[in-house]
C-alpha cells in the first residue's frame, strides 16, 4: 500500500478500496451499467474488473 496523501477533495469512492478520490485525478475509471466508477489505481480497476456485481451491488 502506498501512502499517498492528496488533499481532501475527493467526491466519489473507490468501491474496492473505500479511499475517497477525485473523479478528476483518479487513475483509472470504467463504466458499468451506466454508471462511471472511479479508482485510486489500475490494481483496484482490476479488481473492479474481475467481480464488477460484487460492486454495483453497493
Ligand atoms: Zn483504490
Amino acid at each position: 500500500m502506498l501512502g499517498k496523501k492528496k488533499s481532501a477533495t475527493g467526491r466519489v469512492i473507490d468501491l474496492v478500496c473505500g479511499m475517497k478520490i477525485d473523479p478528476a485525478t483518479a487513475a483509472a475509471t470504467r463504466e458499468h451499467n451506466g454508471t462511471t466508477f472511479y479508482f485510486c489505481s489500475k490494481g483496484c480497476a482490476k479488481t473492479f474488473d474481475s467481480d464488477p456485481h460484487r460492486y454495483e451491488q453497493a
